[in-house]
């Protein structure tokens, strides 16, 4: 029968289905049915358990089951997030068509479907799909030759970047970015996806093709509307590269809708501070070590009112500036606003009406938009003209020169003011928002929805006037519709002329008699249709408006960026006044002095406690010209060693970032390159030896620092043995000292360490002061000049809660210890001889592994730890110990 023969064959639907399903292999596909989108066979299978819904069964393909699950149209954004988060990429497939228009074609027809557009983690621009107060960046590696280039962009906002990456220099810049989502060429190669992928982005391979910076140009000129790119910049072919791979995506992916796109900015290499993936997560920059976003640096200094503001604060603190024009122009700009904190306040209180104009802009061009949308942009052009209003002429140039981006939208106001009401629905097709008064044609269709009661009761006068027959009623049933009703005694009037012309005959009852008529059967055609007609021309207007806002994007996005960019100085004012927070002075030298520096976060989590206040510390290094300049500090465990560290190198990330900062004064030498690592950190979740990725992360700032870094070691050599653990901090110590000679603080608790400072000059010993009072440590948190005596270990795991006994035994074997030291005196020449680590590498100097070189030495000299991902760094040490 018909059951079986559909079994053995491919209804027309699932043809469809495998067709679109083929053309989009990697991405679940949204199949859209009636009201659902379903998913069939591995996708429903994987979405079922991804978004814990029902799995069932669908007809049979190829005399199999087929497997389906589906989610509801109106809350399907809910699932996309679902899935995007957990990796998945998504196809969502349309009806293109009414299945009424299907049917037409035959019984057999299938409606004509395709996907509009594919979701990835890249290219989301729904508010429920992003974090407001987070960029969204998607971005493309390109390597032509030897050259690599990083584009990205932001399509939620359209801003688009590129800039020079050298291979080695992929990793930090990630983690500068944190792109959600990164393209590479299927020809490149497996390094730099592993890359990728550990730096937490998804990644999406394209065809060569797609990286081709030929064709790219070409697309980009044509994108643009321009001859030549010259005008943005002179790019290399390698940004051009993956400037046209993201443009080749985004074409992919939004089905030929191209999002707004501003054109690209090239960021100049060497621009911002380096800072490397482990600095970032190390020093907490924009997430806390726990992963979110409280506790981090961004979270304690973040007053902007608005979600492009705070996404700007952001960018800052994650790219600090080396442009000393650009630091003073901002610092000028907070500098104005904390002096005038009227104006300020005026500011923020403006601002805080202003919606995200940015990502408004980038939904009305992708289609995506909505009403809200719409009222955004007005919303946010009123509140920039109330803004330039308050911007006078002998502010600093970077608010002055904002204003112009802020005035001259007057028209396209007025235009969204004049159609727009006061607070308009999310949905186009929940209509509404068009003010009344602005289209007759739409007034007069929700005149006939709103109330076709009342036009109802006025032809119901009419046609009692005109019959006599005061009683007339017109009625509403579900099987005659509207219809005039009246007694069966004026029944015989009606059915005889003149009215028999006019009143068609419906229906008689037992005591009444039907009508209806021309007029009144049109009437309640127009009633039926009035709701949709209304949402028709509702749907025009929109679009019509949408175009206006479309027409002046360009400028409607600069009034955007002006906005955030006041935003960010009036939130920085407010922060520098309420906190207390200094202007430094930063410039070319390489001065490094701190007085009265604290740490924002640490100060903010004491005030939340309520305890003790936190105690503010200098800090000078000296202005060695002719050298190193480097703190060596010690002091017990909890005496503030960490958290000192911490805030000087925030202090002077903070600064270059353009902000106010944590001090009473602060003068900072323009910093290249900014590195910070803690000693033996737990990296278990990302399954290495905590004690290597110490030593790869050491490595990587000895390899790299320059004299105008600057570098934070916090108890390197901690991850190891005691001797192991010294003498690799005393060679890092000499090392950043000799040859990197840069501003350093290195925190430690091997007391031996002090002894540097007596023989290199560049080193200084720097101690945490604590006051011993009846056998217990207090901590004053004090900085000082100076060794610290002892450890004070013992006195600290009693304050942690150390049964009394454990602690007293502690104390009788550290004497004892101690005393041992002191009298057999064990040299540190001898310690430093115990270096299994620092043995290898020095045999392996070309010199020495000329004479008789061991297979360890010999694997060694053709190691370039440069170019060395930290996990090709761990199966090296694998490799060198089978060799050993
Ligand atoms: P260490 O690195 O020396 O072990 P931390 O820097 O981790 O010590 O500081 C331990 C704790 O001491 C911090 O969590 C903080 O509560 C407190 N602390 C540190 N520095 C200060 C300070 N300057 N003023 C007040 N309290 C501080």
């Amino acid at each position: 029968g018909k059951v079986s023969a559909e079994a053995e064959t491919v209804t027309p639907m699932m043809a469809q289905y495998q067709e679109i399903k083929a053309a989009h292999p990697g991405a679940l596909l949204f199949y859209r049915m009636g009201d659902f989108y379903e998913m069939f066979f591995d996708d429903a299978v994987a979405a079922a358990e991804a978004l814990d819904i029902a799995l069932t069964k669908r007809g049979k393909h190829l005399g199999q089951d087929i497997p389906m699950c589906g989610v509801p149209v109106h809350s399907s954004e809910s699932y996309l997030l679902t899935l995007i988060r957990k990796g998945f990429r998504v196809a969502v497939c349309e009806q293109l068509e009414d299945p009424a228009e299907a049917r037409k074609r035959g019984s057999k027809a299938v409606v004509k479907r395709d996907v509009v557009r594919l979701v990835t983690p890249g290219t989301l621009t729904e508010d429920s799909l992003l974090e407001a107060r987070r960029h969204n960046f998607l971005a493309a590696f390109a390597e032509v030759r030897d050259a690599g280039a990083l584009a990205w962009v932001d399509i939620s906002t359209g801003a688009f970047r590129v800039t020079e990456c050298p291979p080695v220099r992929l990793g930090p810049e990630l983690a500068r970015l944190a792109p959600r989502e990164v393209l590479l060429s299927e020809a490149s190669g497996a390094d730099w996806a592993g890359i990728v992928t550990d730096s937490g982005a998804a990644l999406t391979l394209l065809s060569r093709a797609s990286f081709d910076s030929a064709s790219a140009e070409r697309r980009l000129a044509a994108l643009f509307g321009v001859d030549t790119l010259d005008g943005f910049g002179s790019f290399g072919r390698a940004e051009i590269a993956a400037m046209g791979a993201i443009v080749d995506y985004l074409e992919i992916t939004q089905k030929g809708k191209l999002p707004l796109l501003r054109p690209p900015v090239r960021e100049a290499s060497g621009g911002t501070v380096q800072i490397d993936a482990a600095t970032r997560r190390n020093l907490e920059l924009t997430a806390s070590l726990s992963g979110g976003r409280e506790g981090s640096l961004l979270h304690a200094i973040d007053r902007t009112v608005t979600a492009p503001g705070a996404r700007l604060l952001e960018r800052r603190i994650s790219s600090p500036s080396r442009d000393l024009p650009t630091i003073h122009a901002r610092l000028a700009a907070v500098r104005a606003l904390v002096d005038d904190a009227g104006l300020c306040t005026a500011l923020r209180d403006a601002l805080r009406k202003c919606p995200d104009m940015d990502r408004a802009l980038s939904r009305l061009a992708l289609d995506r938009g909505g009403p809200r949308d719409l009222a955004a942009i007005r919303n946010g052009l009123a509140q920039a003209a109330a803004v330039a209003a308050r911007l006078a002429d002998d502010l600093p140039p970077l608010l002055t020169g904002a204003r112009g981006a802020l005035v001259g939208h007057e028209a396209l106001r007025e235009v969204l003011e004049a159609a727009l009401v006061a607070e308009p629905p999310l949905l186009i097709r929940d209509g509404g928002f068009i003010a009344r008064g602005h289209d007759a044609d739409l007034d007069e269709a929700r005149t006939l929805r709103d109330e076709g009661r009342g036009v109802i009761a006025a032809m119901q006068a009419g046609f009692a006037r005109e019959t006599g027959i005061a009683s007339l009623k017109i009625k509403h049933n579900n099987v005659l519709g509207y219809f005039i009703e009246v007694t069966a005694t004026h029944a015989e009037r009606m059915l005889s002329p003149p009215l028999a012309e006019r009143f068609i005959h419906r229906q008689t009852t037992a005591n009444a008699v039907r009508f209806t008529t021309v007029e009144l059967s049109e009437l309640e055609t127009r009633i039926l249709n009035a709701g949709n007609r209304a949402l028709e021309i509702e749907k025009r207007l929109y679009d019509g408006l949408k175009d206006a806002v479309l027409a002046k994007a360009g400028r409607v996005g600069q009034a955007a960026g002006a906005l955030a960019e006041i935003d960010l100085a009036a939130a920085l004012a407010d922060l520098a006044r309420g906190e207390d927070w200094c202007e430094p002075k930063v410039d070319d030298s390489r001065a490094f002095v701190i007085e009265g520096g604290r740490h924002p976060v640490v100060e903010r989590a004491l005030r939340r406690q309520g305890g003790a206040p936190f105690i503010a510390n200098d800090c000078a290094l000296s202005d060695g010209r002719d050298g190193a300049a480097i703190w060596l500090l010690t002091g017990p465990n909890m005496a503030g060693k960490s958290t000192f560290l911490r805030q000087n190198a925030l202090i002077a990330l903070l600064a270059q970032a353009g902000c106010f900062v944590p001090a009473a004064r602060a003068h900072i030498g323009m910093v290249s390159q900014l590195f910070s690592r803690v000693g033996a950190s737990d990296d278990l979740a990302r399954g290495r030896s905590t004690f290597m990725v110490e030593m790869v992360e050491t490595a990587a700032i000895l390899n790299q620092a320059d004299d105008r870094a600057l570098v934070i070691l916090d108890e390197i050599g901690r991850g190891t043995a005691t001797y192991d653990g010294l003498s690799i901090a005393w060679a890092t110590l000499e090392h950043l000292h000799d040859v990197n000679r840069c501003r350093a603080l290195f925190a430690t608790h091997y007391h031996e360490l002090t002894a540097l400072a007596h023989k290199l000059p560049g080193v200084e010993n720097a101690t945490v002061a604590v006051k011993e009072w009846e056998g217990d440590v207090i901590f004053l948190h004090e900085v000082r000049k100076g060794a610290a005596d002892r450890s004070y270990g013992v006195q600290v795991a009693r304050l942690a809660g150390l049964p009394e006994a454990v602690v007293e035994r502690a104390r009788v074997v550290l004497e004892t210890l101690e005393r041992g030291e002191r009298e057999g005196g064990r040299p540190q020449k001898t310690l430093i001889d115990d270096l299994p680590l620092f043995s290898a590498v020095r045999a392996a100097t070309p010199a020495q592994a000329a004479k008789g070189a061991s297979a360890v030495d010999q694997r060694l000299a053709g190691v370039h730890p440069d170019e060395l991902t930290p996990k090709q760094a761990l199966e090296l040490i694998y490799e060198l110990k089978t060799l050993a």
